[in-house]
């Protein structure tokens, strides 16, 4: 999986801000910009944050820069509930330096806020492993190091690059592979400044105000064991979406379980199993037409980043991927309908299933790297990709579903 230890794993702030976002871009005319929309409205934090948060929690495709159906339906429940857009910008507007939760005071907008969180193969895995632990231990709350440990143990480096200062890190490292027992190591986690604050103040406030979370974060020199901010529960409502899965978790391509028996789609009449040249090896003969012919309907530019590689200053260079592979187990069909055109790193990247795509919304959701993170997968008119293929790749690759 290649060193990752610096990235910051999210950039978060104020869900309300990515709301009024949405909100604001939508009432704006040719006098107005986004920008003086965004302050007279007075939603605070960074518009460039509010931004890439309403497309992380898939309101806007970030591509075509437009409102997606996620975010046309937010949009409809405003409209109703406030009469009008800038009715909801008002209410955005009042709560402007309130610590009132959010859903507490719009519970209209908690399906969308939990949606946006469910875009999100990160946190969605950090919630699976609070709901696991939690219910191993049966108890409802974690302190933040009880929290900390139990992701520890099933994702290690998606731990201590979410959680921990990245100049803690290497001595967290030794003390967590050390033979100390486990009191001892909860003893030394107690430490505030050993947390990274966007991570214990805001992504654990998005959280609580999308009315996952029971309390709100705090930046870690007021972290203490016994305060709120302390602690980590899922409040009573809250209904992880997903299959039960240890979640977002890097298997390749082999190994993976054998689907029990094919689709009907997958044995239309358009599907040729590839042919095997069962006499030496069972290598697939892949038939190389079909992906040059698909280069060329995307002139060789990924589908998922965009990006056009070149083999010389010339020639563009791309690869085929098939979203359910080839030969076994998985038996995949050569077909455009499973093959989707990428660059070398997005094609690795989707073999390593650091690559979730939604087969509906197509939002892209990546395991580390934000450039291509909260993008959208490109498709072609002229490309008929089955999006089951796209759930086989989620489920199977990636070991991760939005349903
Ligand atoms: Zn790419």
């Amino acid at each position: 999986m290649g060193s990752t230890r610096d990235f910051p794993v999210f950039n978060l702030n104020h869900p309300k801000n990515f709301i009024g976002y949405l909100f604001v871009r939508q009432t704006i005319d040719q006098t107005t910009s986004i920008a003086a929309a965004y302050d007279r409205y007075q939603i605070g934090g960074d518009l460039v944050d509010a931004q890439r948060g309403a497309e992380r929690f898939g309101w806007i495709n970030r591509h075509t820069d437009s409102i997606t159906p996620p975010g046309e339906q937010l949009l409809a429940t405003t409209r109703e509930q406030f009469g009008s857009i800038t009715g909801g910008l008002t209410a955005i507007e009042d709560l402007y330096g309130s610590s009132t939760r959010l859903v507490d005071a719009h519970p209209c907008w908690k399906p969308a806020l939990q949606q946006g969180v469910a875009n999100s193969p990160r946190l969605i895995r950090l919630l699976r492993a609070l709901a696991d632990s939690t219910a191993t231990s049966s108890r409802s709350t974690l302190s933040l190091p009880e929290f900390f440990l139990a992701l520890y143990q099933r994702a290690p480096e998606f731990a201590l690059t979410a959680f921990i200062r990245d100049n803690h890190r290497d001595n967290l490292s030794s003390l967590l592979n050390s033979d100390s027992d486990q009191q001892t190591i909860l003893e030394e986690l107690q430490d505030p400044s050993f947390y990274y604050v966007p991570t214990v103040q805001q992504l654990k406030s998005v959280l609580y105000h999308s009315g996952i979370l029971t309390t709100r974060g705090s930046d870690a020199r007021s972290l203490k064991p016994g305060k709120p901010a302390f602690e980590w529960a899922l409040t009573n409502d809250y209904q992880l979406p997903g299959p039960e899965t240890t979640g977002l978790k890097a298997t390749t391509a082999h190994g993976s379980p054998l689907e029990a028996s094919p689709h009907p789609d997958e044995q239309s009449p358009d599907y040729y199993p590839p042919d095997r040249a069962d006499y030496t090896t069972s290598r697939v003969i892949r038939n190389t037409t079909i992906v040059s012919e698909l280069k060329d309907t995307y002139t060789s530019t990924c589908q998922v980043c965009g990006e056009q590689r070149k083999r010389t200053p010339t020639q563009p260079y791309a690869e085929g991927h098939h979203l359910k592979p080839l030969g076994n187990p998985h038996n995949g069909p050569d077909a455009k309908s499973n093959l989707l055109i990428v660059c070398p790193q997005c094609h690795a990247d989707l073999d390593y299933g650091l690559i979730a795509i939604h087969p509906d919304t197509l939002h892209v959701a990546h395991e580390y790297d934000q450039t291509r993170d909260s993008i959208s997968l490109t498709i072609s008119e002229a490309h008929d990709l089955n999006p089951r293929f796209l759930t086989y790749h989620n489920q199977t690759i990636v070991n991760w579903d939005w349903r």
